[in-house]
Order: structure tokens, then sequence, then C-alpha cells
């Protein structure tokens, strides 16, 4: 029997008289998947309920902070001991020093680090920071990263390959989107190109180390190195965004699994263990120039907030334990090849890919190393796919161009029912 999302449905209406679209983050509408989102409401370890009572084997994990599944008793025993002494004081506290000093400790380019609410702010303050560093203005990024919704980074490529950025948004203002240039995810050539026609302005390059938001894209085994070395011949910084990878690809982000080092590092979602957190870190020669030790001014009410600093703490703590991300890669291994040997039984062609805990399988026959090539996937077939896993309980994200996260949380077993689904779901979309 189908199950019945009436209660979801409903309060979905409803909220869309009063939230735009009904949701608080795009993605959350499920409008790419042609159905209406559940309303989740409660959580645990791989699981959540929805509130018509359907269970669900969670692969989103909240867009990543899950690392260790839903409410892990460390991060709620953590939270609970935080609580009895406050919410939040606008002062700071020993949490943050401790934070600061994990991170640190964790990431080997990151002397320094200021913590802030979301990854938007660690980006929007990294591109500040770098451009004040630098004396320039402009700043490349790559085609299919996502960075945030602040205005620099909402840009899109122009019509010529070294055109003016174009906004992906309305409200951004032209001259704004004219400092972003975009580049070529896993293109070297085209990045040396722009840095020749333009490196005396280019005050940072930013990338996902590994892309997580056109799906999962690895880079190329030269690419991380190539950039390091294009930005420091230009006297460009390099901003690594791991807010997806920072303690999930490695405890030491992707700076120490491909061990190439940037000049800043932006950070978000586990290092907040499921609240709200944003961080950005380097070497202290820049990093002292963020106020007040610096001119540079960035500041945050709740900022370094006490319960967050708590979860993260407890989170990066069982981050620590022996043989974590060997495990998490067992696990995600398994799951992609379950996976990818359901797609080929059903008939139907999924490329997939991987890096540790984060996977996708796109909908197409190419090889996926960049936008270009992950726009070939049949978002339709996804559409179809997702639905289905749906009905049976398996909740992946609502977009072809996301990534699968694989938690501490997830059993061999949950695996397994997934990939069995996954074969009929697949055999649905091979009809499409
Ligand atoms: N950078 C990356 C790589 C991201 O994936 C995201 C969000 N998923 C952000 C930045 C923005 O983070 P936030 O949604 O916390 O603002």
């Amino acid at each position: 029997m189908a199950p019945s999302y009436q209660k979801s449905k409903d309060l979905f209406e409803e909220s869309q008289l009063f939230i735009p679209g009904g949701v608080n983050s795009p993605v959350r509408a499920f409008k790419s998947v042609g159905t209406n989102p559940p309303f989740i409401a409660k959580a645990n370890g791989a699981r959540m309920w929805d509130v018509d009572g359907n269970e669900y084997i969670d692969y989103v994990c909240s867009w990543g902070p899950l690392i260790l599944g839903h409410r892990h008793p460390a991060v709620i025993h953590a939270i609970q001991r935080c609580l009895e002494r406050g919410t939040t004081y606008g002062a700071p506290t020993d949490l943050e020093l401790t934070l600061a000093q994990m991170i640190v400790e964790a990431l080997p380019s990151v002397e320094m680090v200021r913590m802030v609410n979301s990854g938007t702010e660690a980006t929007m303050s990294a591109l500040r920071l770098a451009r004040a560093y630098t004396g320039r203005n402009k700043i490349v990024k790559f085609e299919g990263c996502y960075h945030g919704h602040h205005d620099s980074l909402l840009i899109k490529a122009g019509s010529g390959l070294l055109t003016h950025g174009v906004p992906t948004s309305p409200g951004v203002p032209d001259n704004i989107a004219g400092n972003t240039i975009n580049a070529r995810y896993n293109d070297l050539e085209l990045l040396e190109q722009i840095f020749n026609e333009v490196g005396s302005d280019i005050a940072a390059v930013i990338v996902e180390p590994v892309a997580g938001n056109m799906g999962v894209v690895p880079p190329t085994k030269d690419f991380l190195s190539g950039l390091r070395n294009l930005c420091t011949k230009h006297g460009a910084l390099l901003i690594f965004d791991e807010v997806i990878t920072g303690f999930r690809v490695s405890y030491g982000g992707a700076q120490s699994y491909y061990n190439v080092m940037p000049d800043l590092t932006c950070l978000g979602k586990i290092i907040g263990g499921g609240l709200p957190v944003g961080a950005y870190g380097g070497r202290k020669e820049i990093m002292q120039l963020v106020s007040p030790a610096g001119p540079v001014y960035q500041a945050g009410t709740l900022s370094g907030n006490p319960l967050a600093m708590s979860a993260g703490i407890a989170t990066l703590e069982q981050l620590q334990q022996p043989g974590v991300y060997e495990e998490l890669d067992r696990k995600s291994a398994l799951l992609a090849q379950g996976l990818s040997q359901a797609a080929r039984a059903a008939g139907v062609p999924v490329s997939f890919n991987r890096v540790q805990s984060l996977q996708s399988g796109f909908f197409t026959k190419h090889p996926v190393n960049d936008f270009a090539s992950a726009s070939t996937s049949d978002t339709n077939r996804y559409a179809v796919f997702f639905r289905s896993m749906l009905d049976q309980g398996i909740y992946l994200a609502p977009s072809q161009f996301e990534a699968a996260f694989v938690s501490l949380a997830h059993t061999d077993s949950d695996i397994e029912r997934t990939v069995e689904a996954a074969y009929t779901a697949y055999k649905m979309a091979a009809q499409v």
C-alpha cells in the first residue's frame, strides 16, 4: 500500500500561506522531484519519522552536519549540560577556545579561526578578508560549486569564458557580479588563461575541494595542487570551502586528504554538531587582520554560542576515535557498490562518484567531472527514482545535484535495505 502523506500535505499547504514557498530553504520544497516534502516529527540514529508516522532511513543527515547520525548520546548530553548553564551570553566562553583549538589541531593550514553562524557567513567573511589582504577585488569560483547565498558568490558564468559573471538571482547588483569570474571545475587550463589575463586583480580562488553541490564531483589528480601553484604564482589567496568536506572526508578535511594547503578555510555543518555554525580560519598573518585584532570588520550576536560549540566539541571528540573514518568509508563503499550493481541489474545507466562518506549517482552514462557533465543527468529519471525510494522509506536528497551523506549511525542492514529498495526504484526509472 502506498504510504499516506496527508498530514504533511496539509502542513505544507498552510506553510505556503506564511512562509515563502512553505520552507525556510528552497531545496526542502522538493520542487525538482515533483512531490511534496514530508514534515519531519522526530529522528534518531539513521532514522527519521514524519508527521504521518512514515519511517525513513535518512541519507540527507541535515545536509551533512549529522555525521554521527541523529541524537547521538554524546552530543545530546553535551547540549543538555550546556543548557543547564544558559543559552547565550554574548561574551567569551572557554567552549569557543576549546573548539578553536580542536580545529587548529585538525586542519594543518589553519592557525587561527573565527566562528560565525552559517557557511554563508564563513565564505562571505573569507572573501572580505582575502580582498583586504591582497588589496584586490576579483574572485574566481567554479561553475557548479555553491558557497552560500551572499552576493559575490551567487554568480554564474557569462556568455564568454572570460566575461564577467552574471547574477543567478535578481537583487544581486551587476557591479558585484562583475567582480566574480566563473571557471570550470577540474579545468586548470582555463584557470591559467584567466590568471594570465586578469591575475593581478584576483584576490582569491574559492573552491569546494570535493564538489558536493552539483552532486559529488571529486577533484582530478592535479587539480587542487594546480590551483595552489597558480594562486601562489599570481599572489592570490586559495580558499577551500570545507563546509561539507571538513571533518567529513578525513578528520583533517580535504586539505589533509589530498595534502594541498589553502590560505583560508571555510567550515560549517559538522563543527556545529547539528546546531547553527560556521567558521573561517587560516594563517595567523592573514587572520590577524580580522577585527578587533585588525581592521577587517566582521561580528555576530550569536557567533560562537555555547550550545553550538558544545555540540561541535562533542561531535569532534567522537570523530577522534580510532577507525571512525575507515568505518564511514567502508559503509559508504558498501552502499555505492550495492547501488551500482542494482542500477546495472535494472538496466539504467548511472554514473557513480564517491569520496569517503560523500556519494552521488548521476542518471547519465557519462563520467561526471564538472558542471557540464553533471548536467547531462536525466533529472526526470532521478525524480521517479527519488519518489519510489521515498515511498519505500528511503530519504534521499530531493535533487539529482546533491550528495548522499553516510553517517556512523547507518548499519549494514540499513544499507542492504536501501539497495533492495533501489533495485525497485531503478527499474521504475528505467521505464522513463
Ligand atoms: N559552502 C558549501 C560547500 C555548502 O555546501 C553550503 C551549504 N550547503 C554552504 C557553503 C553554505 O552554508 P549555509 O547553508 O550554512 O549558509
